[in-house]
């Protein structure tokens, strides 16, 4: 893609509705979701592993530094790792707005723990996952540090290529697995599990030797990857990312880092675990365009844009990036809609002072035109739309969709297809 913005932005799109990374440079067919995957932080994963017998370290969870220093004084070790809590990876290369530098410390200092919690807690985290500004700190796990011989990567996926769950190791752990998956994918091991019969003990040795666990080590990394396994199935997980899943001096199999994702679609039966969702990372707007499920993009053009799907949302960032426009943020309608959802669409994306135009682009499968084409001249109507529209129907009562607007007396720019709705917006902006 040309400029900087134009990957930045297309990233953030991907970031929301692709599976995760590692598939995406595995697997040849890139898999997209329209909804969103509950995500947990650090600590409450942990929380999870340790109820279903998986080791991970003991910690505490801290709002201030105060409190930071009182967990580490609690947890009486001989090494403390102090832990910022975000959503985002990479913490550990990460930067704090406050000028602190790293997102994981290790001290043997209490009064240290506090110290660098200080400097965390209130600030923003930039890390390679994140946008720019990073994201706002508020809470911080202080853990038992363990002494590291060896760091390896484990995942557990549920993967649509092999219609079921598949465990992804490599030895080579601790970095960016992504880098391993690039330049060494004969490190990285693959071992598919039929759901029905469950994960084998052959299939967790294998992947335990696979990653380099050596003599007793290997039967305790099977345990944990077997018990993994089965938190994940338990929990509706989608994902399980454990890295490092390491080994200590004194011959520990540890989880060191811990990621899950959760299918949505089992919220009725996951009623725990969705209440502990963190939306504190969310925009205002995402948790609002939620309400009636609706996801929300922002970014920093000025056209606003509105799309049903995420692939379809990619497609028109590009699209506007390759005519010379800039999107000012994105809302994705997903599938079964209404005629109300379309009003609060509108009313959300012209909340933002930026937007000098809006782009229209549904393709209509389930969606019926019609019903989006009713929902715009209502809003138009309603919200007296002072920018303009342009807008670009297919599919599903397109015809019907196309009367409705030209009957609507209201000032729409009409668009054949994709192209045609770029240009067009593109000229709307430049006019201004
Ligand atoms: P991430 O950077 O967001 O993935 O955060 P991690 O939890 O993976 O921590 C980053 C790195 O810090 C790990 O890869 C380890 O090398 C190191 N680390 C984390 N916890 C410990 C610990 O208890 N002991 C030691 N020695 N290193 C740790
Ligand atoms: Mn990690």
């Amino acid at each position: 893609m040309a400029s900087p913005a134009a990957a930045q932005a297309w990233k953030l799109l991907r970031d929301l509705v692709l599976r995760p990374p590692l598939l995406a440079v595995r697997s040849q067919a890139v898999q997209l979701t329209p909804r969103r995957w509950l995500n947990l932080q650090e600590y409450q994963s942990k929380k999870l592993m340790s109820d279903h017998g998986v080791r991970v370290q003991r910690f505490f969870v801290a709002d201030t530094a105060k409190e930071a220093l009182e967990a580490a004084k609690k947890l009486n070790a001989k090494e403390f790792v102090l832990k910022a809590q975000i959503l985002a990876g990479g913490r550990g290369k990460g930067v704090f707005s406050s000028g602190l530098k790293g997102g994981v410390h290790l001290t043997k200092d209490p009064q240290v723990v506090g110290q660098l919690a200080k400097q965390m807690i209130g600030y923003n985290l930039a890390t390679k996952q994140t946008a720019k500004e990073g994201v706002k700190v508020n809470k911080v796990m202080v853990a038992e540090a363990l002494d590291i011989s060896r760091e390896t990567y484990l995942a557990i996926l549920m993967d649509r290529s092999y219609n079921g769950p598949v465990l992804v190791g490599s030895p080579q752990g601790g970095v960016d697995i992504e880098e391993v998956a690039a330049s060494n994918p004969e490190l990285i091991f693959k071992e598919q599990i039929d759901i029905m019969e469950g994960i084998k003990d052959s299939q967790a040795q294998r992947m335990a030797e696979n990653l380099g666990f050596l003599g007793p080590l290997k039967n305790q990394a099977a345990d944990q990857i077997k018990k993994l396994y089965n938190l994940f199935l338990k929990i509706d997980a989608t994902q399980v990312e454990v890295n490092p899943f390491g080994e200590t001096p004194e011959g520990q199999v540890v989880c060191f880092d811990a990621k899950i994702n959760f299918d949505d679609n089992a919220e009725f039966r996951q009623k725990d675990i969705f209440a502990m969702d963190d939306k504190s990372e969310n925009e205002p707007i995402e948790n609002e365009a939620a309400k009636y499920d609706l996801k929300y993009i922002g970014l920093d053009g000025n056209i606003a844009c509105f799309v049903n799907g995420a692939g379809l949302a990619m497609a028109t960032c590009d699209i506007i990036f390759l005519n010379g426009g800039k999107p000012a943020n994105f809302l994705d309608l997903g599938g079964g809609v209404k005629e109300s959802q379309v009003y609060q669409a509108f009313k959300l994306l012209t909340a933002d002072p930026k937007v000098e135009a809006i782009l229209v682009n549904i393709f209509g499968g389930i969606v019926n035109c019609a019903i989006i084409a009713n929902g715009i001249t209502k809003a138009c109507r309603e919200l007296e739309l002072k920018v303009p529209l342009v807008v670009r129907l297919e599919g599903t009562n397109v015809h019907e969709a196309q009367n409705i607007l030209n009957n609507s007396g209201l000032p729409i720019t009409s668009a054949i297809d994709l192209e045609d709705a770029a240009k067009k917006s593109v000229a709307c902006v430049a006019k201004k």
